[in-house]
């Protein structure tokens, strides 16, 4: 179905079970579902947020000032993509880390015509410190990016399996899309993305597809064209 995908994963999903950080076992698993679409021929660029280590915002309501809390959820995005790099060097993956924000010899610094040269040549890019600015979330940074290297679509690997009318974590009544345009999701108030990273999706005709990366074997289905999760379009 798809060529080229932008894969959104968030901090959050890697703690697992644990309450803070990195959880191996769902790293590996991760890491093994990324494979599979690699073996596929599937060129595969990943961001990853970093809340399962710090948030500007949080930091923020603890005294740090926003400025430099922020750069601090940038630097725990970049702790993830090492971490998921060394998985996927663990599986065999090919992969690198570029990084928005210099900080050579960590990771090289993120241009456009390197990422695409990487995913030409087979490699999985981790496209890590979201868009190297504060006051950004790496969910905007994955639209941006995603854009960039002209992804086909982004897939957006959460814990819940798709958009739903309201939160089903807090309502049972809730209920799935199986599609849902951009506008449907701005009347509607619903919180897929924050508006910034959706507005740049819609804007630049980038389809979203939310769906349940916790469940292994879901990544290689969504790359199949089978109808799980919530498409999001124009
Ligand atoms: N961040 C930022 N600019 C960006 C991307 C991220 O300042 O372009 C900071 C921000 O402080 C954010 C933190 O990095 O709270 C972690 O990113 P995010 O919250 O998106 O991760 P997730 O919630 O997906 O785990």
């Amino acid at each position: 179905m798809y060529k080229r995908v932008l894969l959104k994963l968030s901090g959050e999903s890697l703690m697992g079970d644990q309450s803070y950080g990195i959880d191996n076992e769902r790293l590996e698993e991760y890491a093994q579902q990324i494979k599979e679409i690699v073996e596929l021929g599937v060129q595969v660029g990943i961001v990853i947020g970093g809340g399962n280590i710090f948030r500007g915002l949080s930091g923020a309501a603890k005294g740090f000032d926003r400025y430099q809390g922020d750069q601090m959820g940038m630097l725990a995005t970049v702790i993830n993509s090492l971490a998921l790099k060394s998985s996927l060097n663990n599986n065999g993956v090919k992969a690198r880390v570029l990084t928005a924000i210099k900080m050579e010899p960590v990771g090289e610094f993120y241009s456009q015509p390197k990422a695409i040269e990487c995913l030409e040549n087979g490699e999985v890019v981790i496209l890590s410190a979201g868009t190297g600015n504060p006051y950004f979330t790496t969910d905007t940074g994955s639209s941006l990016r995603g854009i960039e290297i002209k992804a086909d679509v982004m897939l957006k690997g959460t814990r819940v399996d798709g958009v739903y009318t309201a939160d089903p974590e807090k309502d049972p009544t809730a209920t799935k899309f199986d599609e849902i345009t951009y506008d449907e999701i701005y009347n509607r108030g619903l919180k897929v993305m924050d508006l910034t990273a959706t507005t740049m999706c819609k804007e630049n005709d980038l389809p979203i597809i939310v769906f349940d990366m916790d469940t292994p074997g879901n990544l290689i289905r969504v790359i199949k064209g089978e109808k799980i999760g919530t498409l999001v379009r124009n």
